[in-house]
């Protein structure tokens, strides 16, 4: 369960694209910050918040180790949304099917096969951990 944000802040929803997201956590993570933390910074920097200064860019090697983490993380996922029935399309595994005439398709997996698939592996590498900390 999220923790509650302290008062005069909110969970807000902004939509971010998963290439630059997902590979941020372990960046933020390496440089001792949160995602967060760097979001909130670059907003009090572009609204000229007094005292607001721009978060310190990472080194590029952790970029790039990042961006490979995250590319074999969504390997990994779609992988295993193939071999989920799909709520969107119907199709029980392999690539979805697009459009009304459901025609098929080399590589396209429904977003919500996805997500399922991440949560999958999300909660397989927590018991992973779990079990390790015994
Ligand atoms: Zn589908």
């Amino acid at each position: 369960m999220p923790r509650q944000p302290q008062p005069g802040r909110q969970h807000r929803s902004v939509t971010l694209s998963d290439d630059n997201w997902e590979p941020g956590e372990l960046i933020a993570e390496a440089m001792g910050t949160t995602r967060s933390q760097l979001v909130e910074a670059l907003w009090a920097y572009f609204m000229r918040r007094p005292g607001a200064e721009l978060p310190e860019r990472p080194p590029q090697e952790l970029i790039d180790r990042a961006d490979a983490a995250w590319e074999e993380r969504k390997a990994r996922i779609r992988a295993r949304a193939l071999t989920l029935p799909c709520p969107s399309c119907k199709v029980e595994s392999g690539p979805c099917l697009a459009g009304k005439a459901k025609r098929p398709t080399n590589t396209m997996i429904h977003r919500p096969r996805l997500i399922k698939a991440g949560a999958e592996i999300a909660e397989e590498e927590r018991a992973a951990e779990t079990d390790s900390d015994a």
